[in-house]
């Protein structure tokens, strides 16, 4: 790890250093206006080359802020911006072509074009639980649409906010992306300068925060947000495919994931069979029980906070009357939380209300779907909902009747893994869309721009009389 590493910086940063970067990068974005597509892959191929020469780096980053196993972060961490990079690379040329559109009636003898023109100066402030992703991934998208960018990660991994700083400092000038690092306060005055685009990934409660403080300016946001994300197993699904790709989703990344099946909703006739699958899938991924903690593959809770939230989560639930058919081991010195299963949860309990964002997977029982599509449109929109069934009348009774920024039928999270597919949640899970085109959408402006070239526009010119006026009777009847 390379010695600016070491230094490892939490405190807010200085206001005026922030105004001196913003006030650089606003003359820089002009001049970035007119740069081409070769310019942009140029950068986005340093940049993917160095994530893969300082692989190591990375792991190191990982593992010192939250025990992140190394595969967990080739899968999780690096693929996912070697993909987007790639992926941008690809296709920026066709991307930044002009889109030409065809005359309506009315706009015969005009030519017209829609130009993607970058937003300008961007701010992208990101969270903790996949630092490295959610924070390169809107980069490389904010890059490819030409913009310059301040990147404000989270405080709470600070090893790898600090990896990031040295990383982007290797590729980028400082007036065009800068890396600022604080907690709250940094973040609060970044959200006071006039951005062109703010692009914020984090927890409901604050993205309301970031909506307003963008208000201010109405400068334009993306809000990639979070919440609980249900998912639904018909007694018609694969049993052993569901508990395997339902274990996967919950205790990757320790069930700190934004797309995490949260809670499940699991046909009666079926429920206690599937906590026995997902017990054998528990096994077959982590290892027997007692072994687990000392299970290199197995993450940990980011801090002592969250180890405390997640745990309090468990004794709410249990002190209500839950059962814990697996789990019951956790350690607050490494943040260990052993994978927990929970049946016969109060429906007040706290954990049924409030993102798990842990490895807690409550198991609710059910007979009529359409009890279940109430109480999930009863709820704000989630981010992700899953459905698990070989039954393709249920599969479409559920995904019609729902609405979710994504869904996966038969597996969980991997929407997150498709470029081609936008990412984003809806109302209370966000705002906007993130990957591949989407992302690249996000940070441009879409300009219209209409060519005169014989057009009859002049005949609706006034004075209003005489041929003018049945000419304009005759485009509201029949031009349009
Ligand atoms: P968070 O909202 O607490 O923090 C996100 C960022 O906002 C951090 O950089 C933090 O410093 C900053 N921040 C915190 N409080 C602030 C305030 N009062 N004013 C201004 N800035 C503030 O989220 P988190 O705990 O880092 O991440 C977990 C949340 O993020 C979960 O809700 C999760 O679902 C969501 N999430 C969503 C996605 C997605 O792509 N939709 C991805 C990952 C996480």
């Amino acid at each position: 790890m390379s010695s600016a590493l070491k230094d490892i910086v939490t405190a807010e940063a200085d206001s005026q250093e922030t105004q001196r970067l913003f006030d650089a990068q606003r003359k820089r974005a002009l001049v970035l206006r007119t740069s081409s597509a070769d310019e942009r892959i140029a950068k986005l191929k340093r940049l993917r080359d160095l994530v893969h020469e300082r692989t190591r780096d990375i792991y190191a980053a990982c593992h010192a802020d939250f025990s992140k196993p190394a595969p967990e972060v080739d899968i999780t961490e690096i693929l996912p911006i070697v993909m987007e990079a790639n992926h941008a690379i690809r296709h920026l040329k066709n991307w930044m072509k002009p889109d030409r559109k065809r005359p309506t009636l009315l706009m015969f003898g005009t030519s017209a074009e829609v130009r993607h023109e970058p937003r300008g100066v961007c701010l992208i402030i990101s969270p903790w639980n996949y630092p490295l992703n959610l924070s390169l991934g809107p980069l490389i998208s904010a890059i490819a649409a030409g913009n310059t960018v301040i990147l404000k990660p989270s405080e709470m991994t600070p090893h790898c906010s600090a990896f990031m700083a040295d990383l982007l400092a290797d590729v980028f000038e400082e007036d065009e992306v800068a890396v600022v690092q604080g907690a709250v306060e940094t973040s609060q005055h970044l959200l006071s300068l006039a951005f062109d685009h703010i692009f914020f990934t984090g927890s409901p409660a604050v993205g309301k925060i970031v909506m307003k403080a963008a208000a201010e300016h109405l400068t334009s946001v993306t809000l990639e947000l979070g919440g609980k994300s249900p998912t639904i197993i018909d007694k018609s699904a694969d049993l052993k495919t569901a508990a395997q790709n339902l274990v996967w989703g919950k205790f990757a990344n320790n069930g700190q994931t934004c797309i995490a099946p949260d809670y499940m909703y699991v046909h009666a006739d079926i429920a206690d069979a599937f906590v026995e699958a997902t017990r054998k899938a528990l096994e077959k991924l982590y290892g027997k029980r007692d072994k687990m903690a000392a299970n290199g593959d197995y993450c940990r809770i980011v801090n002592n906070k969250h180890h405390a939230r997640v745990q309090g989560l468990i004794d709410d639930a249990t002190e209500r009357g839950a059962h814990m058919p697996i789990g019951g081991g956790a350690n607050s010195d490494d943040n260990y939380l052993a994978p927990t299963v929970l049946t016969d949860v109060d429906a007040e309990s706290r954990i049924l209300d409030e993102e798990i964002f842990g490895p807690v997977m409550p198991i609710l029982p059910f007979t009529d779907v359409n009890h279940v599509i109430a109480a999930i449109n009863a709820k704000p929109k989630p981010l992700a909902l899953y459905v698990f069934a070989r039954d393709n009348e249920f599969i479409k009774q559920v995904l019609a009747n729902t609405s979710a920024g994504g869904s996966c039928v038969n597996h969980s999270m991997v929407q997150f893994l498709h470029a081609n597919l936008p990412f984003g949640g809806v109302n209370n899970s966000g705002i906007g869309n993130s990957h591949g085109h989407y992302g690249f959408k996000a940070f441009s402006h879409e300009r219209a721009i209409v060519r005169e070239r014989f057009s009859l526009a002049f005949l609706f010119l006034p004075p209003y009389k005489g041929f003018t006026k049945w000419f304009i009777r005759f485009a509201v009847r029949w031009l349009n």
